[in-house]
């Protein structure tokens, strides 16, 4: 599964290389996919040119230029014929995901009418399910949040029934009178362990009702919208663009990490991958809540100040940028924004010492810009993926 702003896909992972004899109807969409992917990057690469144009243009009280993208364009970058693009786009300005926004440079011929993506045409929720909070909100087709909410729960006390009540009615007040049919569906972000594709919980700890829930089919039979679970560190790394090489490092209750590598989500056999705030790093330190002892986890919290803390976290992300080879580290969760200053400056001045050549291996390190929201955010990006392929 891609970003929910990923770029276009590679011309050599387009339609040749589709198997001979693929249902039809999947080749349909995927070549849906891709277009609707060529558009929204259109769009985004659009508004930023814009955006400097604007600048640039301002002071000599011209205008900018339109966003979006030609049909002989999206052919052009898709490999598709013209005629499978003409295709295609039709049954995409029906559904009303795209609309033609006038009329771009010709090269010679009669200009070209430009396509662009419908933003609100379809809308995505995405749910971060806390230990002791809920967060709920809605995004539009460019990722974009227009609403949300942050509720207190209690995980473990309260139970599955009365949260995941609490839950549907959060989503229903942010869908308000929105149609069902413009809701592309619910991603749930949840503390792990977890099993995505099943969409059951499995031994989260400290809250035992909730071991074995079928979480994914509790939340559908509740909204009647299809639904999706992931991990939450791993739902933290479809929040936003990113290097085809990284991890979104989530230090809230725990500490987990999201991956995306070759540019695509890891996984794992048991959706147990990026588990790294249980890795030991120091077998004589203190005992962790896990039983074993020196965890990164345990070491985190046994120090003496928050610069220290910070530094264990720089030193676990160290190790994680040595063994993949990442080139950009993302930082979220509740103890990186309280304190986002110093996590960053942290974290790079020991990425800075133990890499053995920084100049060579750079690596990029920042704060998630969505903040408090970066992990329901990338819970909705993993419904938005479902369309963008
Ligand atoms: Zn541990």
């Amino acid at each position: 599964m891609s970003s929910p702003s990923s770029t276009p896909p590679d011309r050599a992972t387009l339609p040749a290389a589709i198997p001979s004899g693929a249902n039809l109807a999947a080749l349909r969409d995927h070549n849906a996919a891709t277009v609707l992917t060529l558009v929204r990057a259109a769009t985004a690469t659009a508004a930023v040119t814009a955006t400097a144009a604007d600048r640039a243009t301002q002071a000599t009280g011209g205008t900018s230029g339109r966003a979006g993208v030609s049909r002989v364009e999206l052919a052009r970058q898709s490999g598709l014929t013209a005629q499978a693009i003409s295709k295609i786009v039709q049954r995409l300005l029906d559904d009303g995901l795209l609309a033609e926004a006038g009329r771009g440079a010709s090269t010679g011929g009669k200009p070209r009418t430009l396509l662009t993506l419908v933003p609100d045409a379809r809308w995505a929720v995405g749910v971060q399910l806390g230990r002791d909070a809920l967060t709920v909100l809605r995004a539009d087709l460019t990722g974009r949040v227009v609403a949300d909410r942050q509720v207190a729960i209690d995980l473990a006390a309260w139970g599955p029934g009365r949260v995941l009540d609490l839950l549907a009615e959060q989503v229903s007040w942010l869908l308000g009178a929105v149609p069902p049919e413009r809701v592309l569906g619910v991603g749930i972000a949840s503390p792990g362990p977890l099993d995505q594709r099943a969409g059951v919980l499995h031994q989260v700890t400290g809250a035992p009702s909730w071991d074995g829930l079928a979480l994914r089919d509790e939340v559908a039979g509740r909204l009647g919208l299809p639904t999706l679970i992931e991990k939450d560190s791993t739902a933290g790394v479809l929040s936003g663009l990113g290097s085809p090489d990284r991890a979104f490092v989530h230090l809230d209750r725990g500490l987990g990490a999201g991956l995306v590598l070759g540019g695509a989500v890891q996984r794992g056999a048991r959706t147990n991958a990026g588990e790294f705030g249980h890795q030991t790093i120091d077998p004589d330190g203190p005992r962790c809540r896990c039983g074993n002892s020196g965890c990164v986890e345990a070491l985190w919290a046994a120090a003496r100040s928050p610069r220290e803390a910070a530094g264990v976290l720089g030193e676990a992300i160290a190790n994680l940028v040595r063994l993949l080879d990442l080139d950009e580290i993302v930082l979220g969760g509740r103890e990186v924004l309280a304190a986002p200053d110093l996590y960053l400056a942290e974290v790079r001045r020991v990425l800075a010492a133990r890499l053995p050549d920084p100049t060579w291996q750079p690596v990029t390190v920042s704060v998630a810009p969505s903040g408090p929201n970066a992990v329901a955010l990338g819970a909705a990006g993993l419904v938005l993926a479902r369309l963008f392929g």
